[in-house]
């Protein structure tokens, strides 16, 4: 089966496309939005006048209850962009399947970024982002 083969089969079929992403680690599939969202943009025809960008967020609620015998009472939403890895740092990749637990802060974009490593790369403006 040639490329174009594949992408007719997942295109009459959108289901094995979503089986491969919703399976595959988490740090296997930022990498390959990293590839996707480089080539693939959301105004294209504007791009001489306007910038624009896909990027992957992650948003997390607490449960801010003492003991579970109430419903849940969640806090506000955290949101924050997932950084793509530091190539330079880890020229292998990082492991995939470390949770996002690395906080930064990127001062260009002035967004909140996570990652699953210490030198992540801001999703939008590219900038070297130190997490902790
Ligand atoms: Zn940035």
């Amino acid at each position: 089966m040639n490329k174009e083969q594949i992408v007719q089969t997942l295109k009459e079929n959108p289901e094995i496309l979503r089986e491969i992403l919703t399976k595959i680690p988490d740090g296997d599939l930022i990498d390959l939005l990293e590839q996707v969202f480089a080539e693939r943009i959301p105004y294209p025809l504007e791009a001489k006048y306007c910038r624009s960008k896909y990027y992957l967020g992650l948003a997390t609620s607490n449960d801010l209850r003492e003991e579970e015998i109430d419903a849940p009472d969640w806090s506000e939403w955290e949101k924050g962009a997932v950084a793509y890895i530091d190539r330079e740092e880890y020229p292998f990749g990082a492991d995939p399947d470390t949770p996002y637990g690395e906080y930064g802060h990127c001062t260009k974009c002035n967004i909140s970024v996570r990652s699953s490593v210490k030198h992540g790369i801001c999703p939008i403006c590219g900038r070297k982002v130190y997490m902790t």
